[in-house]
């Protein structure tokens, strides 16, 4: 019975919020069907196998997103490897805010450590005739984002190559400049639980947090064109400490997240 095999996964995935919904997930990829609520016939025998692979690696604590290899990110489907930070619903208010904001037609955006691109892509997705140069400095998350360009059908408005922001300049002519850097401070890194799976690179700001923050401040500054709009994630702690990294821009707002947490900045040249 189906429902006797997802009980019984279930029953090993206690540690999660939603054993059953979780169980029914891997279930679904393992028979390759779109919707788990609609299984009634049995897994066969290879289709069990995986299954079962996947509910021992659930079961260890690998997050859904890792085992499926995709995650949801404003209503699109973002592919992940383990280089990339699987998307927060909380960064969707900085995509939501930098829309809101918009005041360019065919802006020409800039996403500075990428990750997956669900940020940038988003954008050039929800923004009439955007672009978006999505730059990275793992070769690993870029290959995701080749994957993701790809998948939402944007690949002729997104260019993606390398950058490391903290050593590498950047053009100049930008209307748009967003980033989700690491921001967390490098001694909380690794008592993190999410740090066990993802990628630390994407979490450590530094000692204080603001390594990224400071050397944006200025690249993107001198990057983005006059009226031209920067948009950063932030730590829920890090808002007067980004704001006063921002002084040489006209205006600097704060934005709380879904839980009412400052998450977002928007700053104006
Ligand atoms: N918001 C992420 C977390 O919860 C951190 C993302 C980042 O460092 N950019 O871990």
């Amino acid at each position: 019975m189906v429902r006797e095999l997802l009980n019984n996964a279930a029953k090993k995935l206690s540690f999660s919020e939603t054993p059953l919904l979780d169980a029914r997930i891997l279930l679904a990829k393992a028979m390759n069907k779109e919707n788990a609520a609609l299984i009634f016939e049995e897994p066969d025998d290879v289709q069990k196998d995986a299954f079962n692979a996947y509910i021992e690696q659930r079961a260890k604590g690998v997050p859904l997103a890792y085992i499926l290899g995709e995650k949801e990110f404003m209503g699109l489907s973002f592919k992940l490897n383990e280089d990339t930070l699987i998307p927060r619903p909380d960064t969707e208010c900085l995509v939501e805010k930098v829309i809101e904001k918009c005041t360019f037609h065919a802006p020409n955006i800039l996403d500075l450590c990428s990750g997956s691109g669900c940020i940038g892509i988003s954008l050039v997705k929800f923004i009439d005739n955007a672009t978006c140069d999505l730059t990275d400095i793992s070769e690993n998350a870029m290959k995701a984002e080749k994957e993701n360009a790809k998948l939402n059908h944007v690949e002729n408005r997104t260019k993606i190559f390398r950058l490391d922001i903290l050593t590498d300049e950047i053009e100049k002519g930008y209307d748009i400049i967003v980033s989700n850097p690491p921001y967390i401070r490098s001694n909380i890194v690794p008592t993190l639980e999410v740090s066990e799976y993802e990628p630390c690179l994407a979490l450590d700001g530094g000692s204080d947090g603001l390594d990224f923050y400071r050397v944006i401040a200025k690249k993107a500054y001198n990057a983005l064109s006059e009226g031209g709009m920067l948009a950063l994630e932030i730590g829920y702690d890090q808002g007067e400490d980004v704001k006063s990294l921002l002084k040489d821009f006209t205006s600097v707002e704060v934005y709380k997240d879904y839980g009412q947490n400052d998450r977002v900045i928007i700053a104006i040249k």
